[in-house]
């Protein structure tokens, strides 16, 4: 290769290796090395179709694919299940409503205000119509709104948040069923598990699972697993996917899932992850997060900064000046910021942090 591309690529490289260093806002870890597989970059690999289909196209990783899945129905205690590797979250959200439309084709989705943003855009593609719940100050459904808007409805679709993208607000998933069985009303209630579908499992004991009424859930696997591809799963229970299926097969009998080619690396990312760490690794990292993020929560409240609330590995705070935003990548929204506590995080980083936020403050 040329002197000058090799050396946009250490400038790439040596920019993307510093920025790590103060990469605090966003949800998703950084502590990671795929190296031992990096080699299966060498084939044009694709898992094209159903994750439980064969296919034409050999060069696929189905059967880890499966593996995958397999662990995370584990993880949310469900049976009978159908699901695939997607490219996000955003896309396991598009699939559950998608589901959700097939069985109740005239009713409208129902999320909170505090939803992710890629929810409105879901919806809108689908051609559904969407009610939008308040949301409580701590970012939580506004039940008695929720009530509000489901009674009288025949059917409705709706899609908990278990971790806001702000406040990692969680949505009580069997006190939104009972709402809607008390007036009546039909429903197929998806999951957005972004990044607290593999946090809670570890730490708590918040029903959102299978174990309650949900149909399907999205998990981002970019998020706390860790992943240098975006990527997550979509679980659903067989019986509420298997309308579409059929709807599906009549067009295409393999074609099941939302896009065509599909990536196949992060099959080998998730399922390396899943067995390097295990499930009491995983353990382990969810609860150092969440020591993180207490301790962060007790500095914060040393130089009293204001607005401090935290949602197991989520800290929001008022928002501080610009400057520090970008300097710390932190995710801002309106007058709040927050920090999402990572396995990749140190304790010294973190007072870092609330050094800068300290000085920031008397400038
Ligand atoms: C990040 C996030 C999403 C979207 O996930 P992507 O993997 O970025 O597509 C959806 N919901 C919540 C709550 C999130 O935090």
């Amino acid at each position: 290769m040329k002197k000058t591309l090799q050396k946009r690529l250490d400038t790439e490289y040596d920019r993307l290796k510093l920025l790590k260093t103060t990469f605090l806002g966003y949800p998703c870890d950084a502590d990671f090395d795929y190296a031992t597989i990096y080699r299966f970059l060498e084939f044009p690999i694709n898992n094209v179709g159903d994750p439980f289909e064969p296919s034409t196209y050999r060069l696929q990783t189905k059967q880890f694919e499966r593996e995958v899945l397999g662990f995370f129905a584990r993880l949310l205690h469900l049976k009978e299940y159908w699901g695939y590797i997607t490219n996000g979250g955003t896309e396991g959200n598009l699939y559950g409503m998608y589901a959700a439309r097939e069985h109740f084709p005239q009713a409208p989705v129902l999320f909170s205000e505090h939803a992710h943003y890629s929810m409105k855009k879901n919806a809108h593609l689908l051609g559904l119509k969407t009610l939008i719940v308040k949301s409580a100050p701590n970012g939580e459904i506004d039940y008695a709104d929720f009530e509000a808007k489901v009674r009288g409805l025949p059917e409705a679709i709706v899609v908990a948040n278990i971790g806001t993208t702000m406040l990692g607000a969680i949505d009580k998933v069997p006190r939104l069923s009972r709402i809607l069985a008390g007036h009546g009303v039909r429903s197929y209630i998806h999951a957005d598990a972004a990044l607290y579908g593999m946090v809670l499992p570890f730490v708590s004991k918040t029903l959102f699972d299978f174990r309650t009424k949900i149909n399907s859930i999205a998990i981002s696997g970019h998020k706390f697993v860790g992943s240098p591809i975006p990527c997550g799963i979509m679980l659903a229970r067989k019986s509420a996917v298997e309308k579409l299926r059929t709807y599906i097969e009549y067009i295409d009998a393999h074609d099941s899932t939302l896009s065509g080619s599909r990536d196949a690396f992060t099959s080998l990312v998730f399922w390396y992850r899943i067995h390097t760490i295990g499930m009491r690794g995983f353990k382990k990292q969810v609860e150092y997060s969440v020591r993180l993020a207490d301790f962060l929560v007790q500095e914060l409240k040393r130089i009293g900064w204001p607005d401090v609330r935290q949602s197991y590995v989520t800290v929001a705070f008022k928002r501080p000046s610009e400057r520090l935003v970008a300097k710390w990548e932190l995710a801002a929204k309106d007058g709040t910021a927050h920090v999402i506590c990572l396995p990749h995080e140190t304790k010294a980083e973190l007072r870092a942090f609330v050094r800068d936020l300290a000085a920031d403050r008397k400038r």
